[in-house]
């Protein structure tokens, strides 16, 4: 759906688009036309360039991502220059990976537009987590083996303001819950660490990397191997870790065996 967001009286518009996992065929005909009729796109990292390329030739294009090994541009440079651009009539698209209101910092782009009147709407995108579970067959609830999900960052800090690892783990095994855990790889042995807390050592986990992408590759195992399991694959970001027993039948298949696999989509 496209959500108009704003109640303010119109002074320009900008469409916080998202791209989805990096597959371009995953991407909505909504945000496939928003794109086409862009003036400006702001690109952030992981926006597949495939993507990119639908913007017409005219269009400007400001990526806006750690890519070439910069660092990010502050997001008030952003927020400015989304608000200068819509102001001067510019038909302003905010491209971001997966959905932009799931880790996007989609929340507070809304916000500065919105203080600066101008009107915003969202196109959603098919976010990692979601594209990263339905990749490897198994889904996301069961009625036997998970009645919810939770998307949660595995990138707070530890510590008082940080992820109560222990509390969540808690929470999962009691309601059956599957964890979706996004920018988790380079915390992944304090995430394993405070998970084991609640969750038995053998729960089952995988983490995928590069979800939807011809290089797209998984490896499962359990929760007591996390960690170790990453550092052997040499499994790096962008991935997503997934924890839970809707994996079950995913391990059992694995176990003894070589559990590193390309994905079925790969070329
Ligand atoms: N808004 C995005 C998430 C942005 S946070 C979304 O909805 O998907 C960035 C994190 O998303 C990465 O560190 C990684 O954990 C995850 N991610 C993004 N694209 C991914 C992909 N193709 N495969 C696996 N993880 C991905």
């Amino acid at each position: 759906m496209k959500h108009d967001l704003s109640s303010a009286p119109a002074r320009g518009h900008v469409t916080l688009v998202g791209a989805g996992p990096g597959d371009p065929e995953l991407l909505t005909l909504k945000a496939f036309k928003a794109i086409q009729q862009a003036s400006v796109v702001l690109v952030d990292d992981l926006v597949n360039e495939a993507i990119v390329a639908y913007a017409p030739a005219t269009a400007r294009i400001v990526y806006v991502g750690k890519r070439g090994g910069c660092k990010s541009t502050p997001q008030s440079f952003i927020e400015r220059l989304m608000v200068t651009a819509a102001l001067e009539g510019e038909n302003v698209v905010r491209l971001k990976g997966g959905d932009p209101f799931i880790f996007g910092r989609g929340g507070e782009e809304v916000e500065a537009l919105q203080a600066a009147g101008v009107r915003v709407s969202v196109i959603n995108g098919i976010t990692a987590g979601i594209a990263a579970v339905s990749s490897l067959g198994v889904p996301l609830t069961h009625r036997e083996q998970a009645h919810g999900v939770v998307f949660i960052t595995g990138h707070a800090k530890p510590g008082a303001s940080g992820t109560d690892w222990r509390a969540l783990a808690n929470t999962a095994r009691q309601s059956r819950l599957t964890i979706v855990i996004y920018m988790g790889v380079s915390g992944a042995a304090h995430i394993q660490r405070e998970l084991m807390h609640g969750l038995h050592a053998n729960t089952p986990v995988a983490i995928v990397q590069s979800a939807s992408l011809p290089e797209q590759r998984h490896t499962v195992c359990t929760l007591g191997e996390l960690e170790a399991t990453i550092a052997r694959e040499h499994l790096a970001s962008p991935s997503i870790i997934i924890v839970g027993d809707v994996l079950q039948g995913l391990l059992a298949a694995d176990v003894g065996g070589d559990a590193l696999t390309q994905s079925p989509r790969a070329a």
